[in-house]
């Protein structure tokens, strides 16, 4: 089963389940901490409820609890209307306006940056009323309307506001107002002071689950895509300085031991509520409302805690990864195109083609691996003309790894060594190609690549194919090189010229296989149709000089054609009805033991190729 197949899952059971079930299971019970009173209506929660959510950015749900149950949003909001204010202005405008150095202080703390004239950071209230004064619109409805889509695209579906509590904060809020009124006061903030305040704190009463809580954090983690809707939430710039913040400033004046234990950036609300973030793999959302001094829900950090130390999920643990990207290399000496050869041009390449290095590369390509790469094409590269990089079993490439490349690229052009790319994703070759590739550098697969290397290779040393015009004689046939004039005059007229328009099948398979083909003119292709797919996989492409379908000869079994073979252009073809060799056998035996011995050398020629490419391949 590939990847592709495997589909989020609604989980019954599963270990995941198991482990965060158990884990469930271990806290309920601990009664620690209080609810927040200072919004009355937050005091009226249920102390018991308890929910627990892990998604994954492919989708996958793993819950245990009350994770359906809503609650309010509170200072969890902030990280993402930050993300909202960064899309509205830019970097330069908002980091004016905010800083991004945590405090040490509480929440609610009334303490500013005064040498910047400007709250701390976006986490802190100060910070955050300062942040939605920031959200452009024309008033008070589309401006929140702003804010509740912005929330919706992370959470994957419609949400709603508690009325009550925004209400209930609305009417107690006076600390908040009185920071409002001394940033107004200190020229931090500008513009309807109440309509910024009634944002603030609707943005902070909007209703969400432990598993909307689990699915931002995914978006988060997933650079920005929503794993459920797979639309992009927010932009990847933007996700980097929302976890920025959350790692630096999410959990109150926790926000630095939490960094140092759990490891993962993160942000608390005083509904009971934590997101945490490991990017590229998860996200988390936790709700249980009995708080810790400092504001952070109890179970919910107990849970974080040891979901990190259980799995080893902190931000700096290291893992160590495997550093190399190279699955093997060869050179063109040892594999060959599909392309047939003339015995001329075959001599050569068998010199000449190590000058063609191919690198089929795994894995996922990132700085620590693209590194080893550079080393190991340094120490072969000496010999080298043409690089061939294979991306066909490569996995992410990253965006150091984009760099990197671009600089071996820029190496080698200077070098005058030709880079070639075969086989990347497409979302690889647009990347490197804002970063200066051109078309031309990127091939379909390592067997156009290598016969592209190899013809150029002929061709600077004036080996290259007939041209498509020329028709080549019986006796400038590969097979008749050791013929003599008086040989071929005897053999002639067995053979009758046959042509072909371009498309058209030379041999079908299935077709009785009586015959052989010299191809006098033109280009002709074997193909093979792929099961449950329309296009064909080339196994070989013949050229003036080389001999075909003589393998029937020698297989009394098989009378059958086993592949196509189609005129890739217009092709003329000597063809020999096995039948005529029978004239042969009669009146010019000698011919006739000439002839197969030539055909037993060339499979002889074609066995070695075939024994020395599959030992290159396997190593
Ligand atoms: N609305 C709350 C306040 O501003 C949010 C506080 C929090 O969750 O930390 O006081």
């Amino acid at each position: 089963m590939n990847d592709q197949q495997l589909h989020p899952v609604t989980q019954e059971t599963s270990p995941i389940l198991t482990c965060i079930t158990e884990i469930y299971e271990r806290y309920r019970h601990i009664n620690e901490g209080n609810v927040a009173t200072y919004i009355p209506e937050l005091a009226k929660v249920n102390t018991e409820l308890f929910g627990i959510c892990i998604t994954t950015p492919e989708g996958q749900i793993y819950q245990a609890g009350e994770s359906e149950h809503s609650f309010t949003i509170q200072s969890i909001s902030k990280p993402f209307v930050y993300g909202l204010a960064l899309a509205d202005h830019g970097v330069d405008k908002i980091m004016s306006k905010v800083g991004v150095e945590p405090t040490g202080e509480a929440f609610n703390s009334i303490v500013f940056d005064e040498v910047h004239n400007r709250p701390y950071n976006p986490m802190v209230n100060a910070g955050a009323i300062a942040t939605t004064a920031l959200i452009k619109g024309q008033g008070y409805e589309q401006r929140f309307k702003r804010i509740l889509t912005m929330f919706e695209g992370f959470a994957g579906r419609s949400l709603s506001v508690d009325e009550a509590v925004f209400e209930s904060e609305k009417s107690t809020g006076h600390r908040n107002r009185a920071i409002a009124y001394l940033e107004l006061n200190a020229g931090m903030l500008e513009g309807n002071l109440e309509e910024h305040l009634d944002l603030y704190f609707r943005q902070c009463s909007i209703l969400v689950t432990a598993q909307d809580l689990a699915v931002m954090a995914a978006t988060l983690a997933n650079n920005g895509i929503n794993p459920i809707t797979k639309q992009q939430a927010v932009n990847p710039e933007e996700v980097r300085a929302i976890l920025s913040v959350m790692a630096s400033c999410g959990m109150y004046d926790f926000s630095g031991e939490w960094l140092y234990r759990i490891g993962l950036p993160a942000k608390s609300g005083v509904g009971g509520g934590i997101i945490a973030v490991l990017p590229a793999q998860f996200g988390i959302g936790i709700f249980s409302p009995p708080l810790d001094a400092r504001g952070n829900s109890v179970r919910g950090i107990k849970v974080c805690e040891e979901l990190s130390q259980r799995f080893k999920f902190h931000l700096f643990d290291s893992h160590p990864v495997s550093q190399t990207c190279v699955s093997r290399t060869y050179t063109g000496a040892m594999v060959s195109s599909k392309r047939q050869r003339r015995a001329f041009q075959r001599e050569f390449l068998d010199k000449e083609g190590e000058k063609i290095l191919v690198y089929e590369l795994k894995g996922d390509l990132y700085f620590a691996t693209v590194e080893k790469l550079t080393r190991q094409l340094q120490n072969n590269q000496k010999t080298a003309k043409f690089i061939i990089l294979d991306g066909r079993r490569v996995g992410n490439v990253n965006s150091s790894a984009i760099t990197l490349l671009s600089e071996i690229k820029e190496w080698y052009l200077s070098q005058e060594i030709t880079l070639i790319l075969t086989g990347f994703e497409e979302k690889t070759q647009l990347c490197l190609q804002a970063n200066g590739w051109t078309d031309e550098m990127f091939v379909e697969n390592i067997d156009t690549a290598l016969e592209w290397c190899e013809n150029s290779l002929l061709s600077q040393a004036d080996y290259q194919d007939q041209t498509i015009k020329d028709q080549l004689s019986l006796g400038d046939m590969d097979i008749f090189k050791a013929f003599s004039e008086e040989e071929i005059t005897v053999i002639a007229p067995l053979f009758t010229e046959f042509s072909y328009q371009p498309n058209e099948f030379i041999i079908r398979e299935g077709e009785q296989a009586d015959r052989l083909f010299l191809l006098a003119k033109g280009r002709a292709t074997v193909s093979l149709k792929l099961p449950q797919n329309e296009q064909r996989k080339r196994l070989t492409t013949y050229i003036p000089g080389i001999a075909f379908g003589e393998l029937a000869l020698f297989d009394i079994n098989v009378s059958q054609r086993t592949a196509d073979i189609i005129a890739d252009t217009e092709v003329i073809c000597y063809v020999l009805k096995f039948d005529n060799l029978q004239i042969l056998i009669n009146k010019n035996p000698e011919i006739y033991i000439k002839l197969m011995q030539t055909f037993g050398t060339t499979l002889v020629n074609t066995i070695k190729r075939a024994t020395l490419e599959i030992r290159s391949l396997s190593v």
